[in-house]
């Protein structure tokens, strides 16, 4: 079993600790709904694996991060987003707000996307 993070949100989440809309769940992977959506469609793909932010992955995780991504893929598919358009997003340390320090990709779609970002 992974290991919960005792002071981390997506841990609990992922634990069941914590409610939350989970939409998908492996045995690597949780995704659910961000509960402060910016597009119809926000989903957070959260690893089990409690990693702080892009800056602590290893090697190991590039099978798992290739998994996340494809996911992401597969989800906007799902909710019928793949041809119109989707955004996936992971923010790293402060000036990009990351909020919640256990690596998570934004999926985001249904509405117009501006760029840059704010
Ligand atoms: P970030 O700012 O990239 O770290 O993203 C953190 C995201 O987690 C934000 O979009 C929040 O709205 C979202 N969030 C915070 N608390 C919860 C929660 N309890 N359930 C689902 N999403 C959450």
């Amino acid at each position: 079993m992974t290991p919960t993070h005792t002071d981390c949100l997506f841990c609990k989440i992922i634990a069941g600790e914590v409610p939350g809309t989970i939409v998908f769940q492996d045995e690597s992977i949780v995704a659910f709904r961000d509960v402060s959506p910016q597009a119809p469609l926000h989903v957070l793909i959260v690893p089990r694996k409690h990693i702080p932010s892009l800056n602590d992955l290893v090697p190991d995780d590039d099978g798992l991060v290739g998994s996340m991504v494809r996911l992401a893929a597969s989800l906007a598919k799902e909710h019928g987003y793949h041809e119109r358009g989707y955004r996936t997003v992971f923010n790293t340390n402060g000036e990009a707000g990351q909020t919640v320090f256990h690596i998570h990709l934004h999926l985001l779609a249904g509405r117009r996307l501006i760029w840059p970002p704010g």
